[in-house]
């Protein structure tokens, strides 16, 4: 959707809004429609197309009447004579303050190295930390602009696009907003690399084309051998996208290796059935051992869970499928967003805790925040540590830890905590005894022994660590230790 009316959202809202609701929403169409009266955008249109269409990408997500009117009211600060007690006045405290924080984020421009810039890029990213809601007004904002992209100059095309790469993908990557994120790749590669997204876009193609009667007929026989077992099951096609490809391809894969590129997605009424409609797979297709994730209990570090297999298709086509409940793919569609839906009047709260107490990125974030206090050093830090490539390992118990590639052992060791890495004598990966400075790689497991009579960490360890977190905390260390 790139110009959306007040009509289709009004038809949006209605579907899950009460007819009060929609009388709020109504009004807050009209009050931005006033105040921007007289404003084009650079297509042409009137800018209360914007608005419309963001409140629109958000209405998709079945978002709450507050933050729908915050997205029809977010460019009145900003460009309009409106203030923030207006909105208050006119609305409530939450819609101004949220119209507020969209606002204080408007202005970044993440290519440029000003000091000005990496204070709103810092503002943008530890924003998720006050209200979720007003990264995911931004995020549909820029899913709008990037949309309507070809109505700006090349420059800023070329600077929105890497912005967006760089910045708002990898953020609703962290709040599991997948589909916000596929579309956003997309559009930004679009930008950057064109003949080369237009080659993909037609492999893609020819490669769908080619499965599709195959995937089909799998479709059939799965759903045919679900409803055998009486599990209710609604299965769909899905295929990766562009971005995906190419980052695929980038990493040294071939084409033909990429086995996800198309997948089945089975989703089911409960967990149980899930491990039912495994067996049920594994059964009529020989399963790829060595490809099968149980992100079920296992979820991944963005609250992702699914189960992924991949299978000997008709005519050996290797086939992945990824089997789930509903409500398991809308958080996979829409990730914390998601609980607009499934929970309604306790979204909010329940969206801020889930940030706080289950994402690592979100801890990462805040540990980030409180350590540099210059803004550009900080933008440069998340940039590196939270927005580059990432490896995941297993500590005891199974529990998966996030750090950014490069991390040693001494990096796992503060990340688990000061004390442990204050105190750690040594430690094994995958049952061998290794070196601190042991490069960590994807599924290591690692057991780190502790010693609380250990004369602490070694200065030559400040070196052979990673994170700006780990090379902190020793120098916290013998800080310490001389002022004693
Ligand atoms: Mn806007």
């Amino acid at each position: 959707m790139t110009s959306a009316t007040l009509e289709q959202l009004i038809m949006m809202v209605s579907y899950y809004l009460s007819l009060e609701e929609v009388e709020t929403i109504k009004k807050a169409y009209e009050f931005a429609e006033t105040m921007h009266k007289g404003q084009t955008r650079q297509s042409g249109e009137e800018y209360i197309v914007h608005p419309t269409t963001v409140a629109c990408i958000l209405a998709e997500m079945h978002a709450d009447t507050n933050t729908i009117c915050a997205a029809l009211l977010h460019d009145t600060l900003e460009d309009t004579k409106t203030t923030k007690e207006d909105i208050a006045y006119y609305f409530n405290q939450d819609v101004a303050n949220l119209v507020d924080g969209v606002t204080k984020l408007a202005k970044m421009n993440f290519s440029s190295k000003q000091e000005q810039n990496a204070a709103n890029t810092r503002k943008i990213i530890t924003g998720i930390r006050q209200d979720v809601r007003i990264i995911i007004i931004k995020l549909a904002d820029r899913l709008h602009n990037m949309r309507t992209l070809q109505f700006k100059s090349a420059t800023k095309q070329q600077e929105n696009a890497l912005e967006t790469l760089e910045i708002f993908a990898p953020l609703a990557y962290y709040i599991g907003a997948y589909r916000i994120k596929s579309e956003l790749e997309d559009l930004s590669l679009k930008y950057l690399l064109p003949s080369k997204y237009q080659m993909l876009e037609e492999k893609k193609k020819s490669i769908e084309d080619e499965s599709d009667a195959m995937l089909k007929a799998m479709l059939a026989r799965i759903n045919e051998l679900l409803n055998a077992k009486n599990i209710p099951n609604e299965i769909k096609v899905r295929t990766k996208n562009i971005y995906g490809i190419y980052k695929r391809l980038n990493e040294g894969q071939k084409l033909s290796d990429i086995h996800d590129l198309l997948a089945l997605k089975i989703m089911v009424d409960e967990v149980d059935n899930c491990y039912r409609a495994l067996g049920v797979i594994h059964k009529e297709y020989h399963p790829l051992n060595s490809r099968f994730k149980d992100y079920i209990c296992n979820p991944k570090t963005n609250m992702y869970t699914s189960l992924h297999t991949t299978v000997f298709g008709p005519n050996d086509k290797l086939v992945q499928t990824q089997i789930r409940t509903f409500d398991m793919d809308k958080i996979a569609s829409f990730g914390l967003t998601a609980y607009w839906d499934l929970l309604k009047g306790d979204a909010r709260r329940v969206m801020q805790e889930d940030l706080a107490s289950k994402s690592q990125f979100f801890t990462s974030l805040v540990e980030l925040d409180s350590m540099f206090k210059d803004n550009e050093e900080f933008v440069v830090q998340v940039k590196n540590e939270l927005f580059g490539e990432k490896v995941y390992v297993y500590t005891t118990n199974g529990d998966k830890i996030e750090l950014p590639k490069g991390s040693t052992i001494i990096d796992l060791a503060y990340k688990l905590g000061p004390d442990i890495g204050n105190t750690m004598i040594g430690a094994k990966v995958n049952d061998e005894v290794v070196t601190v400075d042991h490069l960590l790689k994807n599924d290591d497991r690692v057991v780190i022994m502790t010693d609380t009579f250990s004369f602490g960490p070694r200065k030559d360890w400040e070196g052979k660590a990673y994170t700006s977190l780990a090379k902190r905390k020793i120098r916290e260390f013998y800080k310490e230790k001389i002022a004693l």
